[in-house]
């Protein structure tokens, strides 16, 4: 039997231990089933955030555990020196369900964003010449913390501490075209866009815009990069969210749901740009290994499953309409916002109080950049738990809105 610690006492621990990174709240989840989970007080919670769009299946789904149980018996880890069958396998699936021709496996969002970023200035340096380098991405953009990620990322109060950070990076304003066009030119390699920004209000790129930057790039010669690590995996109720615009990027990286739980990163990539790494030209250790692709092959069957996107996509009705009457209901100003099950609802800046009255009666949600709840729910989560969670926000509203 493991020691068993009150929140109280990990929270304390942790402060004295554990670096200072995150502004957290006051306790510690120990379990979860489905769209459950319970703190270390045995407090039991719905939750909306999901490991911020990581559990997509939910807490100890069947199929991951199994997969996961299996691979632990069977081989954690192997070397990239030698061929992954799990690995192969999460390849064939991902590329016979996209855009994408090949896949580079590594452990994280931000990884995956970095590897997109080296391949794409390594191809326009083969194929152009040494003064194509530039990379433009978005105000209000999110795409992870290693330097060149956190670089691409538009929002300064990331960046501030850091410099100097790489070069050659530009920000365009999301669905301004014309600011997209200035920033773009032939010293593009490529433009980064998440196709609903996340981390920045889930933002959704208008499909007028996508296909925009799909013009501006094939005129110009530059890669366009789908970050899809947030809005990928079924969350906006297709597999990949760039499907509902029609506009098919050149790279595509994933992470958060890819694995279920377990870290996994993943960058995609079209024919013309797949052969571009080369041996020895990127790698990572722990890429794409036998344990963190066993989950994602559990995952990804579960997804493919027939009526898993449809229920997505009627769960994300029911929740929109819910958050639309609420939203009417209390004079918000904003109206709902995203796709699937990747919802935001801009409450000012009343946010933070509202997440908190949400955790004390047991509905964990969370709040982006102070104004603008979001909403990331067990993609199979239920009716019934929508309803819940529903009338758990009204009755903070009540208290804290009103
Ligand atoms: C979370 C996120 C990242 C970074 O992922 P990490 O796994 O934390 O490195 C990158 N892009 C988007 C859109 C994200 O939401």
């Amino acid at each position: 039997m493991a020691e068993h610690f009150t929140n109280e006492e990990i929270v304390a621990r942790g402060k004295q231990a554990v670096m200072n990174t995150y502004g957290r709240l006051p306790l510690a989840l120990v379990r979860g089933e489905g769209s459950w989970v319970w703190d270390a007080d045995e407090k039991q919670y719905l939750d909306f955030v999901t490991g911020l769009a990581v559990n997509s299946l939910g807490y100890s789904h069947p199929a991951v555990t199994a997969a996961i149980t299996q691979a632990a018996h069977q081989i954690v880890h192997a070397s990239n020196l030698y061929w992954i069958p799990n690995q192969v396998r999460l390849a064939e699936k991902l590329t016979a369900h996209s855009f994408a021709a090949k896949v580079f496996f590594c452990n994280s969002g931000a990884e995956a964003n970095e590897a997109a970023i080296k391949l794409a200035r390594k191809q326009a340096k083969q194929n152009y010449g040494e003064d194509k380098y530039r990379i433009v991405s978005l105000s209000h953009s999110f795409h992870g913390r290693t330097l060149a990620a956190l670089t691409a990322t538009g929002q300064t109060k990331y960046q501030a501490g850091y410099e100097p950070l790489p070069e050659g990076f530009l920000y365009a304003q999301l669905n301004d075209i014309a600011s997209l066009e200035q920033c773009v030119g032939e010293q593009t390699a490529a433009v980064i866009i998440e196709p609903i920004q996340g981390e920045g209000g889930v933002n959704p790129a208008s499909p007028e815009f996508l296909q925009a930057a799909r013009e501006v790039c094939d005129r110009y010669g530059a890669l366009l990069v789908f970050d899809e690590v947030q809005c990928g995996m079924g969350r906006t109720g297709k597999l990949f969210a760039y499907e509902w615009s029609g506009v098919e990027p050149d790279l595509m990286t994933l992470a958060k749901a890819l694995g279920g739980g377990v870290p996994i990163g993943a960058l995609l990539a079209a024919e013309k740009a797949a052969s571009t790494f080369q041996p020895g030209d990127h790698a990572s250790t722990f890429g794409g290994n036998p344990l963190a692709t066993a989950a994602g092959n559990a995952v990804i069957d579960e997804m493919l499953r027939p009526g898993f996107l449809r229920h997505v996509q009627e769960m994300s009705a029911v929740l929109r309409a819910g958050l639309d009457d609420l939203a009417k209901k209390y004079f918000l100003d904003g109206r709902v916002r995203g796709e699937g099950l990747i919802l935001g609802l801009p409450v000012g800046d009343k946010g933070p109080q509202v997440v908190q009255e949400c955790q004390e009666s047991g509905l964990l949600i969370n709040c982006v950049g102070g104004q603008v709840l979001r909403f990331l729910p067990p993609l199979n989560v239920s009716k019934q738990e929508i309803q819940l969670a529903l009338t758990l926000l009204e009755q903070a509203f009540l208290k804290v809105i009103v």
